[in-house]
């Protein structure tokens, strides 16, 4: 019998196999510190963080979640606000609007991206419009000029959902402080992932980061005064361990992931699949690689059946979703959105990846157009 090569959609174990010595090293100390909750190793990646997006201040925050819903604090948004954002996205993105009692204003995305369509937004601007909230989805950055220009003209904020995309840049410059804030998440499986939950704001503004902190530790600048309502959304100690050792090889592996894209796009040129492509202003993280097609539900089962992981990010878009019924959206509001996610596939990428297996991918999703 062959050996059979398995390719999973993704998996974690081999780079923390490989960075286990400092991992441990570094979750020893944070043991030995009893720095739990936020602590000197937090403030430490907060510091390096910032550095790596070049913005004055992050904060770290125990999700990615937590950090957009306290964007959206920062802003003043609120009951009776709307914010303007994509249907097609993670529902953690409208969630931080939901979350402060205002209302989600989608808008469609443009084919070629699958991000928020610049064209599209004034159209959707009304006297209650606050924010616009951008998502670099799959990493790709969205295009930020004409948003940014929008904002300028209306009096909008702008928040960059940025928790795919950690180390893109448009225009040359690293996504996440082009807006006022930017979002990251480093859930496990994001580019930069925590041995756990964990997440952070960006910002260049001094008074926006000082209350950042205070909304994230129960509202109090001082222990036991509460200045206003707030959280618990600290980052662990741990985690904030965890991720300092990452940061040190976050550009090396998105740079893997860049060369994994490019071999798909070589590899896979002559398929019928539609394949991503970088605008001009963009260099994308390739958090995921997406390739549509109209047959992508049978190519998912037949990979499967080669032992190929492959994943639909995301099958339906948030103005069909039933937690958003209410919002009063219908089938064939946002076509583009409900057309990619009736079409989109996500082929395993990720920096561990080998050579072989992203030939074995490739050659067996062509195996399936040639019918072999
Ligand atoms: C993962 C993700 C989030 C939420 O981050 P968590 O750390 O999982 O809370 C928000 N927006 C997008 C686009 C994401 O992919």
């Amino acid at each position: 019998m062959t050996n059979v090569m398995t390719v999973p959609y993704l998996d974690l174990r081999p780079q923390i196999r490989s960075l286990r010595p400092e991992i441990d090293a570094a979750i020893a100390q944070a043991l030995d510190n009893c720095s739990f909750c936020l602590g000197p190793d937090v403030v430490k990646f907060e510091q390096d963080f910032a550095r790596f997006c070049q913005a004055e201040h992050a904060i770290g925050f125990n999700s990615g979640t937590s950090a957009l819903h306290v964007a959206m604090l920062l802003l003043n948004v609120g009951r009776g606000d709307e914010v303007i954002t994509t249907p097609f996205t993670f529902v953690a993105t409208s969630w931080a609007i939901s979350y402060v009692g205002a209302k989600p204003v989608f808008v469609d995305i443009e084919d070629a991206t699958f991000n928020l369509d610049p064209a599209r937004i004034e159209r959707a601007i009304s006297p209650r419009t606050k924010a616009i909230l951008p998502v670099h989805l799959y990493g790709h950055p969205c295009d930020l000029e004409p948003m940014l220009e929008l904002g300028k003209r209306y009096g909008l904020k702008l928040v960059e959902d940025a928790a795919q995309a950690h180390g893109a840049t448009y225009q040359g410059r690293g996504v996440g402080t082009f807006g006022t804030l930017g979002a990251f998440s480093f859930y496990p499986a994001k580019n930069m992932g925590a041995c756990g939950e964990a997440g952070a704001l960006v910002t260049n503004d001094p008074d926006l980061a000082a209350r950042a902190r205070t909304l994230r530790e129960h509202g109090s600048k001082v222990r036991y005064y509460h200045d206003e309502i707030g959280f618990n959304y600290r980052m662990e100690g741990i985690q904030g361990a965890v991720l300092g050792v990452k940061l040190k090889y976050l550009a090396a592996w998105t740079a893997r992931r860049r060369q994994i894209a490019e071999r798909y796009h070589e590899l896979l040129a002559d398929t019928p699949l539609q394949l991503p492509r970088e605008a001009g202003y963009a260099q994308s993280a390739w958090h995921l690689y997406v390739v549509r097609h109209a047959r992508r539900n049978e190519l998912k089962e037949y990979l499967e059946k080669q032992a190929i992981g492959s994943a639909i990010h995301y099958p339906l878009p948030l103005h069909l979703q039933k937690c958003y019924a209410s919002l009063g959206y219908q089938q064939g509001d946002f076509p583009i959105a409900e057309k990619a996610a009736s079409e989109c596939l996500c082929l395993p990428i990720y920096p561990e990846l080998t050579n072989e297996q992203v030939l074995h991918v490739a050659s067996k999703v062509k195996s399936f157009f040639d019918g072999s």
